[in-house]
This record gives structure tokens, C-alpha cells and sequence, in this order.
């Protein structure tokens, strides 16, 4: 049997459908019918707002942060426990990331590490909260927070698109949002993103700078710096056929959740939380292997390896990286969470066309 992959792309007929119509019309170019379509498309199914199709969710975040109007020097808080992606952006604006650590109950940015973090950085302006692996952060209480202190909140959506807080769609929380459609997300057009946003001046400002920033002149004149970072036609055509598939795809990725929880139960360890009031998406499943436990990550990751089954690693927390190392990290804890999630946590295959998942289960119930 083929190598289980941790989460690959999920193709349908309706993809091809759009891409050829993309192809008989010629519009190969960035921009076109399927772009336009994509971006209204998924402002509806989000239900509401305005959206700016881009090269990927990293471009998508840039611009988040480039419209927040950072000076060099800027203190952005930032979660911890995330993919690079979700930070980097900062820097590339001239800004100083300040990571917050994680909390058990959804493995996102604390709340009240938030809170002290404006107790020591008083200035900070700009927050980035991931909801990682699809699980909604609380995000009725950093939402406050930032409200509180004049802080302008940045949704890193990129893994939770069609997760809901509160009944509300993840990716409408922040002023500036960000989704990610990279081939292992829920759903992909093989790289892509898109920028989410109530503000339409901001709207535009985005398509400006994602187009080049060309002055409206009658020749390429430009007043401002320029990116090229808008999404191509034909990648769009991919996003719409995914798009009458996310539902789906999403069920899916809980019932792989489900059966992990229920196939596991009585083990030293816990799947990844979530809010009773949030409804994950699911993308990944994960454990966290209790803390008297003797198994670590490391074996269980090359005893499914052996068995051509994908598992990772958490994402190392940014506050542990080389290229962070010089940057502020706040906590309230003695030890932090996001450490002790590194250490203990493996993300289990969870591809939605897995067949094996019996398997691994059984695979992973052999190790205790
Ligand atoms: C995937 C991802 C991104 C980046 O998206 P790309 O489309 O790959 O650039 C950003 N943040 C998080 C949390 C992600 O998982």
C-alpha cells in the first residue's frame, strides 16, 4: 500500500472543470473570471466582508501586517506555538515579534499571557493569533483584550478555514485575516491565500501593493513599493472546485478526529482540545502523551515511519527557534505550555482519503 501522507490534496471533478474553462478562455494570468469567482465565493461562504486572492497565505499575512502601518522597532505579540509563517511577516516589515505562550484548553495564544504581555509592552499595537491544527483560539477574550488596549487583531486563519467560534466563521475575528489554500490544507489550489477584511479601503490598499502598486497613470508609475502577489487564474479555478467540497472535507477530517478519540480512549495520552463552544475544522489530529509517559514523540513518529505512516512533530514553538532566539517570550507559567506540547505532541496522519486508520490505531495501541 502507498506511504500514508499526514494530509495531502483531496481532488474532485469540478476542479478540472474550472481549470479548463480558464485554459479555453486564455485568461492564464493572474487574475480573471475564477479569481473574482474564488474571492466571492469564499466571502460568502465565510458570509461577509471582502477578500483579496494572493499567492499564499504568507503573502496574505504580509499585507495583514503591512497594513497595520508597523515603524521599524514595532512590538507585534505574536503566538507562540505556530508555523514560522505566522511571524516572519513581522519581520519582514521592519516590526519585533514578542511570542505568547499557549494554553492547555485549545493550545493557542493565552489569554492571560496576552494580558501580561500589554502589562510589559504597554505600546503594542498589533497581535497575530494562529488557531492551530483548526482549533479556534478563545477568541472572544483576546479579542477583548486587544479592544482594551488599542490593538489591532491579525486572524492566522491559514488552518482553520470553516471552523467556527461561537457559531462564527474563524477568519472574520481579526480586523486583517488570513487563509492559506497550501496543498495540505483542509482545502488547496497547490499554493495559494487569500486576505479577509471588513474594511474596504484596506481592501483595495492590498490589491494595490499585491498588483505592483502601479499609480493610475497612463504609463508604470509607482509611488509606493509593489509586490507581486496575487493569485494566478488558473490556481483559482482549483480553489472553486475544492470550495464545493470544504464541507465535506471538513466532516471528514472529524470523523478521523472521532474515530482517534474513541480508538485511543484508555491510553496515557489526550487528543488536542477544543472549546465546547468552538466546532474545529479538524485539519490535523493530534496527542499529547502524558507527562509520566516513557514514550516519546520521537518513537511513536518512527514507529508509525516504519509502517509507512506520516506522523510529525508539533511545530516547535517560535520562542525555541534559532532565529528567534533573541526575541522576548512571556508566559505565566512555570513551565511553559507551548515547550511541554513540543515535547509530548505528535500530529497523527489524517488524511481524508486514509483507508488505514484501524491500522494506525492499532499500531499506536501495540506501543503501550
Ligand atoms: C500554512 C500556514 C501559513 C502559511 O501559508 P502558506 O500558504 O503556506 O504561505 C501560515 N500560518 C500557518 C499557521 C500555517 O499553517
Amino acid at each position: 500500500m502507498a506511504r500514508l501522507l499526514l494530509s495531502s490534496p483531496t481532488m474532485h471533478e469540478e476542479e478540472m472543470h474550472f481549470v479548463q474553462e480558464a485554459f479555453d478562455t486564455n485568461w492564464i494570468a493572474p487574475l480573471g473570471k475564477n479569481v473574482d469567482s474564488f474571492e466571492s465565493e469564499i466571502i460568502s461562504y465565510i458570509g461577509g466582508g471582502h477578500a483579496v486572492a494572493l499567492s499564499s497565505g504568507t503573502a496574505a499575512l504580509h499585507l495583514a501586517v503591512k497594513l497595520c502601518g508597523l515603524k521599524r522597532g514595532d512590538v507585534v505579540f505574536c503566538s507562540d506555538l505556530t508555523f514560522a509563517a505566522s511571524v516572519n511577516p513581522v519581520v519582514y516589515e521592519g516590526g519585533v515579534p514578542v511570542f505568547i505562550d499557549a494554553e492547555y484548553d485549545t493550545w493557542n495564544m493565552d489569554p492571560l499571557a496576552l494580558e501580561r504581555a500589554f502589562q510589559k509592552y504597554p505600546q503594542c499595537r498589533v497581535v497575530i493569533v494562529a488557531n492551530l491544527y483548526g482549533t479556534p483560539a478563545k477568541l472572544d477574550e483576546i479579542s477583548a483584550i486587544c479592544k482594551a488596549h488599542d490593538a489591532i487583531l491579525i486572524e492566522d486563519a491559514a488552518e482553520s478555514l470553516s471552523s467556527t467560534f461561537r457559531g462564527v466563521q474563524t477568519g472574520t475575528f481579526g480586523k486583517y485575516n488570513a487563509l492559506s489554500f497550501n496543498g495540505n490544507k483542509i482545502i488547496t489550489t497547490s499554493g495559494g491565500g487569500m486576505l479577509l477584511t471588513n474594511d474596504a479601503a484596506a481592501k483595495d490598499k492590498a490589491r494595490f501593493w499585491a498588483t505592483q502598486s502601479k499609480d493610475p497613470a497612463p504609463y508604470y508609475q509607482h509611488s509606493e513599493i509593489g509586490y507581486n502577489y496575487r493569485m494566478s487564474n488558473v490556481l483559482a479555478g482549483i480553489g472553486r472546485g475544492q470550495l464545493l467540497h470544504l464541507q465535506e472535507h471538513k466532516a471528514k477530517k472529524c470523523e478521523i478526529y472521532r474515530s482517534y478519540k474513541a480508538g485511543l480512549a484508555g491510553l496515557p495520552l489526550s487528543m488536542n482540545p477544543y472549546l465546547a463552544y468552538s466546532e474545529p475544522n479538524h485539519w490535523l489530529s493530534c496527542v499529547l502523551i502524558d507527562k509520566h509517559c516513557a514514550l516519546t514523540p520521537a518513537e511513536l513518529i518512527a514507529r508509525l515511519d516504519e509502517n509507512d505512516m506520516e506522523a510529525r512533530h508539533i511545530w516547535k514553538p517560535m520562542h525555541m527557534q534559532p532565529l528567534y532566539a533573541n526575541c522576548a517570550f512571556v508566559t505565566v507559567q512555570e513551565a511553559p505550555v507551548s515547550a511541554q506540547i513540543f515535547a509530548r505532541g505528535v500530529c497523527l496522519p489524517s488524511d481524508i482519503k486514509m483507508t488505514q486508520q484501524e491500522q494506525v490505531i492499532s499500531l499506536i495501541r501495540s506501543m503501550f
